[in-house]
């Protein structure tokens, strides 16, 4: 009896030992079959032979405990392996074919490289509401109510007269001068809305990306020479640019900037209506009644500003002939641009 207590000590032992140099379940089979079947059952075969009752009862109590003892360490055994078994189904090196990859928005990526054309220049980057207070998106740019100017952007109102969708991002312009003293440098890039029926050329809301510039000194040259670059920067250096006198109620003297046809190279087709220009951006210097609305001293600092619409210019970069197609989604499409 005290020999068949002392195996199953020595058992116990071994099968730890062993537990631990187990790899797979091969190995755990092993070891079941070796201390559950085997020995288990060479143990009960032991026992059936003892006649002596309390004896029988003693021996019958450690081979239990045994049992125990060998099941649960197996099963726990078997429970990591199991787990560890289902983390390694998600194997990320497995190669997988047809995967449907997307990519950027044609507009964010147009986007990016004119971001990165300021940003060189020192241009930073700043932002405001869609949700605008009509003193932003019209009194504080020159535009005070009932300027006839008014009429020129079709406004969406959330709440007449004082709240609306803005209707460009100059807004951004005032909220950013009213913070910040000269000088000033920066881009603000967002959504505008205006009531539009949706046609080839025109939707209800598209991107713009404004500039501002302001400080002692700052001319029309320099808005010349910041605005040239950005055109043969994004469409190459052949490409030639003109500035045409025009009117915003917020700049003074205003220019929109004509671009020569990407299409055509200038010689006139429908894409430029024939005239071989196509309009790209609105700029000008800017009014001394908006500095002045902010506290700037209008005597000491000039500036300018400038607004283009992405949309439109993502047409002609990416030669879409149609605003539409900008939001169709076309993965494939927009791959190949
Ligand atoms: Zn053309």
């Amino acid at each position: 009896m005290l020999d068949i207590v002392k195996e199953i000590g020595k058992k116990k032992e071994e099968l730890i030992e062993k537990i631990s140099n187990v790899k797979d379940n091969k190995d755990i089979e092993i070891l079941k079959s070796e201390y559950i079947k085997k020995f288990l059952g060479s143990l009960y075969k032991e026992l059936k032979n003892i006649e002596d009752i309390s004896l029988k009862k003693e021996l019958g109590k450690e081979i239990n405990e045994f049992k125990n003892f060998a099941n649960e360490k197996i099963e726990i055994l078997k429970d990591n392996f199991e787990s560890k078994r289902n983390f390694n189904k998600y194997d990320v090196s497995i190669f997988k074919e047809n995967i449907k990859i997307g990519c950027s928005h044609p507009l964010i990526k147009l986007y990016k490289k004119i971001e990165n054309i300021f940003v060189s220049m020192g241009f930073s980057i700043v932002q405001g509401p869609e949700i605008e207070l009509d003193k932003y998106n019209f009194e504080k740019l020159n535009m005070p109510s009932h300027h006839p100017a008014r009429d020129m952007q079709d406004t969406f109102y959330v709440t007449h007269p004082n709240i609306l969708l803005r209707s460009h991002t100059s807004s951004v312009q005032v909220r950013t001068m009213e913070i910040e003293s000269p000088p000033i440098q920066v881009i603000s890039p967002g959504t505008v809305y205006r009531v539009d029926d949706i046609d080839p050329q025109h939707t209800p809301m598209f991107y713009q990306v404004e500039g501002l510039m302001v400080g002692e000194g700052i001319s029309f040259s320099n808005l010349k020479a910041v605005l040239i670059k950005l055109l043969k920067e994004v469409f190459g250096t052949s490409i030639k640019v003109r500035f045409r006198p025009t009117y915003y109620p917020y700049t003074e003297p205003s220019a929109a900037i004509d671009m020569s046809c990407v299409e055509c190279g200038g010689k006139g087709c429908r894409t430029c209506g024939n005239s071989g220009w196509i309009v790209v951006l609105g700029s000008g210097m800017v009014h001394p009644n908006v500095l002045e609305g902010v506290g700037y001293d209008s005597e000491k600092y000039t500036g300018f500003a400038f607004g283009l619409g992405l949309n439109r210019l993502a047409l002609l970069y990416y030669g879409l002939g149609e605003i539409r197609k900008i939001y169709e989604n076309n993965i494939s499409l927009w791959k190949q641009l």
